[in-house]
């Protein structure tokens, strides 16, 4: 043991002069770094860790007093950020708040620093969460996952990406590796042009949801990837509320490409030329700079191995619905609509590689299968736009999904030895906006889910396994959003099954019917507001044509407009026989044959993307999990700036003060026996080389071994449960001596 505690305080040594050196001026982290020597008895020591305590809080809240309460909780969390110490843990759970400004602690020092050393022995830190899931799977060939949640704008996106570098540069890898491993951390960089965009909330917001596993051989080498994409918010592509801009990638192109090549997709560099991009009159937002990022992306593409083809079809796609959003229409002698002006349909039918005048009457007739032949209907203004921007999204939508599976496959394994995944999960945080639509139900549905399956891995399922392995406890209670997502997503009586029923009746129902099938059926339950029941519920008064509900996050008010059409997401018969006929090969492929068969009625946008995420937590709770909580310390994007109030609604809704009562009450720590044995066996004489007894009973006498006191552990029924992390990780130095 002593050996082990002078190799700690030598390692210490050691990185801290590297900290001197590599971070002159980060003072504030160096008094963070000397908590981390975990007071050795040493009365110097001591003192030096009270003060800087004092200044910069703690660096665990499991270290707190335990009777904390949330004030406190509160008020650590406000010291470390305003010394720029965004991170604190709850034991291995991470808590993170966004500074809006770039410290200096992502640097590729720092992560060296980080490598390989024990979870407790530095500060807190995205890379020690990192570096730890990673060691603890190659230990035990395990998969793993790590939980990114936060709200939009937490910051949840970038500590993704932090992770993603910090396995590009600390995992080992061979030349042949090295490029797989680019595309890996390049790959976000594509992705988000294409599915990220302004809103009100955040600049750089998610509008799509992405898992992505990467695949370790046993070297612990990085040998592929693999991305899951979930909704992307097609139907921001068409419309863009105000102070909001489309996709990144529109912006990009029209400002960042070279003349020629604007030149070649019929273009011109002003983005107040195109209707599908000044919506939200912000097309010009100061904290993004569209030309550099442009160099990014193609950057990007290049790496990922696109060819200059794949490349002009993928820009001709985009400028495509660039000339579509400026397709007008105006009625004629009838009323029925033509086209006015036509230079903007010549230049889609030429980028999509389609017969223009195949391509006029597509977006201006509607074909009607009768018995024996067919009829072509013509569109009244109204409806020709509609078709104009349905086709508009379901391009723009399709292209996206082509992007990831093309990513995919520059990220497929080679390898076909076993391994073993780390899965990062980043989807758009919870959102209320002024106005709250289908996409917002979607996403909140989606937060509601991850908060479930927090709740599961951490909070009830920790609890029950007490009960199950017979280990005294006391119960932690906490609110559980089952009721929640069960109210959303139930077979046939939740909302998303309401809305399915309306959706097969078309002609008959409206989103207002909807509405008045929800009141009916949902009025009574008590997440769930009508207008009628608005005051006494909520004391807000609500609109005729909207519901609300109170989510674990807080009340959204949805309006039920668009509801039904989203939901259906229908794009006419004839539109995609055409783009089935395009000469642009992503478009072809996008638009092949399986989705012609007009028997088979597709599920609804709704309903897969409950099927998925169904699918994706079951996925993640065969992992093991790790958890990064992102706060978002202010709604003005303010540097430095703490909302306490903010921060405090933020820490009650996300289960944080609970998460810690049963962190601290609980065992952070737990292993089989036959596991446990295995790892730490060389550390006993009694059990080194061969324990022939109950694998327990070979545990019981390692741990007494090893000093534990009995409060510190606890032998349930077929694991060890043991109270702090910290306490195995002195065992671990012990291992390394
Ligand atoms: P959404 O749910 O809308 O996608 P998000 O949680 O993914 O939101 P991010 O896009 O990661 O949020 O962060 C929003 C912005 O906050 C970033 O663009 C950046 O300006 C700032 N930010 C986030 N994390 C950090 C950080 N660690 N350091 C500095 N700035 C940060
Ligand atoms: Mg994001």
């Amino acid at each position: 043991m002593i050996a082990s505690v002078s190799i700690s305080l030598l390692k210490i040594a050691s990185w801290r002069g590297d900290i001197w050196e590599g971070w002159a001026g980060q003072i504030i982290l160096r008094c963070d770094l000397l908590q981390s020597r975990k007071t050795h008895d040493n009365q110097l020591d001591m003192e030096w860790t009270l003060a800087a305590r004092d200044r910069v809080g703690i660096q665990d809240f499991v270290l707190l007093d335990p009777h904390t309460s949330e004030t406190a909780f509160l008020d650590n969390l406000r010291k470390r950020f305003s010394e720029d110490l965004i991170y604190t843990y709850i034991g291995t759970l991470l808590v993170s708040v966004n500074p809006y400004k770039e410290i200096n602690i992502f640097t590729k020092d720092l992560m060296e620093i980080y490598m390989g050393v024990n979870f407790f022995e530095l500060p807190p830190h995205i890379y020690a969460l990192a570096d730890n899931a990673y060691h603890t799977m190659l230990q035990e060939m395990n998969n793993h996952f790590i939980l990114i949640s936060g709200e939009s704008g937490a910051g949840k996106t970038e500590a993704s990406k932090k992770i993603l570098q910090f396995y590009a540069v600390s995992c080992p890898s061979t030349d042949l590796l090295t490029s797989l491993r680019d595309r890996m951390v390049v790959s976000s960089a594509a992705l988000e042009a294409f599915g990220n965009a302004k809103t009100l909330k955040n600049d750089n917001s998610s509008r799509f949801g992405k898992y992505m596993d990467i695949q370790f051989n046993s070297e612990g080498e990085a040998v592929g990837g693999h991305i899951l994409s979930y909704l992307l918010e097609k139907s921001r592509v068409v419309h863009q509320n105000h102070g909001e801009r489309n996709f990144h990638v529109f912006y990009q192109l029209v400002e960042g490409a070279e003349d020629k090549l604007l030149q070649s997709l019929g273009l011109e560099r002003d983005c107040q030329h195109y209707s599908y991009l000044v919506q939200g009159e912000c097309a010009n937002v100061s904290s993004i700079n569209d030309k550099n990022e442009w160099k990014t992306v193609q950057q990007a593409l290049i790496v990922i191995e696109f060819t200059e083809d794949d490349t002009e079809s993928l820009f001709g796609i985009i400028s495509s619905v660039l000339h579509l959003g400026n397709v007008h229409f105006e009625p004629d002698a009838r009323g029925y609509a033509t086209l006015l002006g036509k230079a903007e349909v010549g230049w889609v039918s030429k980028l999509l590689g389609i017969h223009e005048q195949v391509l006029l009457e597509a977006l201006t007739y509607r074909k009607i299968e009768a018995k024996t032949d067919e009829v072509l209907s013509p569109y009244t203004v109204d409806h020709a736009i509609y078709a104009r921007d349905a086709l508009a999204k379901a391009i723009y939508g399709r292209t996206f999904t082509w992007l990831v599976n093309r990513i995919n496959e520059s990220l497929v394994n080679k390898d076909s030895t076993k391994k073993t995944v780390i899965g990062l999960l980043d989807i758009y945080g919870f959102e209320v906006f002024y106005v709250n639509s289908f996409e917002q139900f979607c996403i909140n549905y989606c937060n509601e889910k991850l908060q479930q399956l927090f709740i599961q891995l951490t909070l009830k399922s920790e609890q029950e396994e007490y009960e199950a392995e017979g280990v005294e406890w006391e119960p932690v209670q906490y609110f559980n959003n089952k009721i929640i997502c069960d109210l959303v997503e139930e077979k046939h009586r939740g909302i998303i099954a309401v809305l399915d029923e309306e959706c097969l009746r078309p002609g008959e129902a409206t989103d207002l019917t909807f509405l008045e099938r929800l009141e009916e059926k949902m009025g009574g339950h008590p997440h769930f507001v009508t207008h009628k029941l608005a005051e006494k519920k909520t004391r807000k008064t609500l609109d005729r044509g909207d519901f609300r509900l109170l989510h674990y996050a807080g009340e959204v008010t949805y309006c039920v407009v668009g509801f039904i059409d989203k939901n259906n997401d229908l794009l006419y018969r004839n539109i995609k026989e055409v783009m089935r006929q395009s000469k642009n090969p992503i478009v072809r492929q996008c638009f092949s044959s399986t989705d012609m068969d007009s028997r088979k009625r597709p599920e609804t946008v709704a309903t897969q993307f409950r099927t998925s995420l169904i699918k994706l937590t079951n996925t993640l709770a065969s992992k093991e999990a790790w958890y990064v909580r992102c706060l978002k310390s202010n709604e003005a994007k303010e540097p430095g700036k703490f909302d306490e109030a903010l921060v405090r609604h933020q820490v009650k809704y996300l289960g944080l003060m609970e998460h810690l009562r049963v962190r601290r009450a609980g065992f952070a720590y737990r292993r089989r026996y036959d596991i446990f044995l295995k790892r730490y066996k060389p550390l006993c004489p009694a059990t080194w080389p061969h324990w022939y007894g109950l694998p327990a009973d070979g545990v019981a006498k390692l741990v007494e071994h090893l000093g534990y006191k009995p409060d510190e552990y606890k032998m349930g029924r077929t694991k060890i449960f043991i109270r702090h992390a910290r306490t195995l990780y002195a065992t671990e130095d012990a291992f390394d001596v």
